[in-house]
């Protein structure tokens, strides 16, 4: 199963897909980290991706 990966070269600490997926995306130091990557079974972790403005996340 693909699982969501933040680029923290390109995170620019808008804090969008933590408010999208709170259960998967944790700010922390003004980054996003992936606290729970399997939790995409219930949310849709598309949707955090689509509004990174950077589009630093990717699924690997
Ligand atoms: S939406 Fe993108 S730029 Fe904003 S905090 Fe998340 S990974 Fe970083």
């Amino acid at each position: 199963m693909a699982v969501p990966v933040v680029d923290m070269d390109l995170c620019i600490g808008c804090g969008s897909c933590s408010e999208v997926c709170p259960e998967v995306f944790e700010m922390r130091d003004e980054k996003a980290w992936v606290i729970a990557p399997d939790k995409c079974d219930t949310c849709d972790c598309q949707a955090a991706a689509d509004t990174c403005p950077v589009e630093a996340i990717k699924f690997e």
